[in-house]
């Protein structure tokens, strides 16, 4: 750190994403990517024709990748705005309906939330999630904050109820809820269908994991017009071209693409099945994921342990430091021949531990 950077910024402590390891290679299962490429009409139109057009500035109003969207989930374009991933979109998101009256989340989810909070000096408040690792809509009635949280929830898995959506959304009339779908695609319920009652409603999705694209760095909120608009004014008055040309017909093409999309959502559904019941074959305890990955911890190691050995092993998954999931680890859910080898390396890991 400089003795020039402001004083309100040195307390942040930053994001630590997981590892992307260069050179040696790893199964890579932890950071949520999918193991499948983009669909093909994706990689066919990324050519040197393409490439010659960055010399261009991209559309500041993406009005081609924002009419896909919208088309693709049966809304208005004025209801979508398109960001640099998803991430992107929730600090707009923190700045524009937190920064007043604070920021409420679950203690254990997403861990960007409490780093937006503390960049932009926002008031946060961590709502504990049950013994059991579920969120009870309960604690999220009537704050008078923003509201934000995963569904379904990272890193547990765990999703809500659209019916309990609702009555978050509904008890906290004069301030923003906003549902973050990273995962959605991969089980849980959309919360879009409530866009029409709740009109405090925002819901965030990706592109980085159930599209295949999480180098090309696209996110979206769908919501009000109003709503959107207030994203839009954070937006050209920061980064007026967010998205970059190749990455916004990517996406374009992305969404049109219907079936690659559903085929390899249904394998990594399939294969998160087959993983499931392998772990708990080997004495794990695994929760009930409907998301690309799972969550799970075995009585013989530590998650740090586990993860340790996986790493010696040529497998990468993600341990957190947070007490409270310390035994756990979080392993994304790749193909099922790398599923089957974690299974295999895992087995030999345990025998050892036994001695
Ligand atoms: C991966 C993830 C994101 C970030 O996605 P990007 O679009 O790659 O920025 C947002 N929220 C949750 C819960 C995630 O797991």
């Amino acid at each position: 750190m400089s003795r020039f950077l402001a004083k309100r910024l040195s307390s942040i402590e930053p994001y630590t994403p997981g590892e992307q390891p260069q050179g040696r290679s790893f199964i890579k299962l932890n950071t949520n990517e999918s193991p499948y490429p983009p669909a093909p009409a994706v990689c066919a139109a990324l050519n040197s024709e393409e490439a010659e057009r960055l010399r261009l500035y991209s559309d500041p109003d993406l009005r081609e990748l924002t009419a896909a969207i919208a088309e693709y989930h049966g809304v208005l374009p004025s209801q979508v705005f398109c960001s640099n991933g998803s991430d992107e979109a929730l600090t707009f998101a923190f700045l524009a309906w937190g920064s007043q009256d604070g920021v409420a989340f679950p203690d254990i989810s997403y861990g960007f939330y409490p780093v937006f909070a503390q960049y932009y000096g926002i008031d946060a408040l961590p709502i504990a999630l049950k013994p059991d690792f579920t969120l009870d809509p309960k604690d999220y009635m009537g704050l008078g904050r923003m509201v934000v949280f995963a569904n379904p929830n990272a890193p547990t898995g765990f999703a809500i109820g659209v019916d309990e959506i609702r009555k978050i959304a509904c008890s906290n009339p004069d301030h923003v809820v906003l549902v973050d779908e990273a995962y959605v695609d991969f089980g849980a319920e959309s919360a879009l269908r409530l866009l029409d009652e709740c009109e405090n409603l925002v819901v965030v999705r990706t592109f980085s994991k159930s599209r295949q694209m999480a180098g090309a760095r696209l996110g979206y909120a769908i919501a009000s017009p109003q709503l959107i608009e207030d994203l839009n004014r954070l937006k050209f008055s920061f980064n007026p071209y967010n998205v970059n040309r190749l990455t916004s017909l990517a996406g374009t093409l992305s969404v049109r693409e219907d079936a690659w999309f559903c085929e390899c959502r249904q394998k990594i559904i399939n294969t998160r099945a087959a993983t499931t019941k392998g772990l708990r074959q080997l004495g794990f305890e695994v929760l009930e994921s409907l998301a690309n990955f799972v969550f799970a911890r075995t009585p013989q190691l530590s998650g740090e342990e586990y993860c340790a050995k996986l790493r010696q092993n040529g497998i990468l998954v993600r341990h957190f430091t947070n007490p409270r999931i310390a035994d756990y680890v979080r392993i994304t859910i790749g193909t099922d021949e790398e599923m089957q080898t974690l299974l295999a390396v895992t087995c030999t890991i345990l025998q050892e531990a036994k001695g």
